[in-house]
């Protein structure tokens, strides 16, 4: 017999991915998809992408919808997951991944960038993780799906370890991230439900277009990255699905850092 589980791991469970029309969370959007989930993918501006995520995953015979809500509202994200649960009958997979950059040098930096980067990077990922643990557990197991009553995986970043001088806002949100997430995973492990975080290092997307925008600047990122290539959105989605899968059944309160080896820098020089 075979120790793995399923050919589609997440057959029949309803995922709900945030910020899921744009760079990873559009890319695990699909692949959880095709991993036999169902997927909501939550929007707040460019509803275009939204619709066009979802159109691809219903060209591969997949089932999509979505939905606009800003993360860091509370009544918003209430009615999201009120949604999701009428439409689909209960949510399985939750993937925390909204997130923005507002960078500043401390002594620019303003309260409302301050802000703006603590709420939905963080606050964000507090609102949805109680929400969905507040489905879970009126639901219970069910064993045709999963093992766990639930998943909760939180995109994090390199920078919840290395600081990040230029981004302070930034490296907290993300800072906190981790302590959210490794709280939950100890809070919540004696329901079955494992809550597990992913660490990005540099992957292309929108959110750092303008660090990638001269070969030097390119040259440059390699330079902190031992593997010698910038990530692909799809190098974060197939963590996302092992991680979300029955295959990973026992992990939780861990962060997998799919970084090309970003932070085993500094004792690393790509020139030599
Ligand atoms: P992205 O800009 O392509 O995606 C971010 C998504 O979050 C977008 O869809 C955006 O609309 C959404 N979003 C922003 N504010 C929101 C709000 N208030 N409510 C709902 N959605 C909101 O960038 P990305 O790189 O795909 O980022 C995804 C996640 O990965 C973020 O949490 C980011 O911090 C993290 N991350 C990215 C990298 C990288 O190199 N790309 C590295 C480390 C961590």
């Amino acid at each position: 017999m075979s120790i793995f589980h399923k050919a589609r791991p997440l057959q029949g469970q309803r995922a709900l991915v945030t910020g899921a029309n744009s760079g990873i969370g559009a890319a695990v959007a699909e692949a959880l998809a095709e991993a036999g989930a169902k997927v909501m993918i939550n929007y707040l501006e460019g509803r275009d992408n939204a619709e066009q995520v979802a159109e691809r995953i219903r060209v591969k015979e997949g089932q999509a919808m979505i939905f606009q809500a800003d993360v860091s509202q509370e009544n918003q994200v209430e009615s999201m997951f009120d949604v999701m649960v009428g439409y689909w009958g209960g949510i399985d997979i939750l993937i925390n991944n909204a997130g923005l950059q507002q960078d500043a040098a401390l002594v620019d930096m303003t309260l409302e960038q301050w802000n703006k980067v603590i709420s939905v990077n963080l606050t964000g990922q507090f609102l949805c993780a109680r929400e969905a643990t507040r489905h879970f557990l009126q639901r219970g197991i069910v064993p045709e799906l999963s093992c766990s009553v639930g998943k909760i995986i939180c995109m994090s970043s390199v920078h919840d370890v290395i600081p990040w001088a230029g981004h302070v806002n930034y490296a907290a949100s993300k800072g906190g991230v981790s302590m959210l997430m490794k709280t939950l995973a100890q809070e919540l492990a004696r329901h079955k439900i494992r809550v597990n975080g992913i660490s990005p290092g540099a992957i292309k997307t929108p959110i750092n277009l303008e660090a990638r925008d001269t070969p030097e600047e390119v040259e440059a990122l390699l330079k902190l990255i031992p593997y010698t290539r910038v990530g692909e959105p799809e190098d974060i989605a197939r963590a996302v699905v092992w991680l979300a899968s029955d295959e990973s059944d026992y992990i939780t309160g861990a962060t997998l850092y799919v970084d090309g080896g970003m932070t085993l820098y500094p004792g690393f020089d790509n020139v030599g």
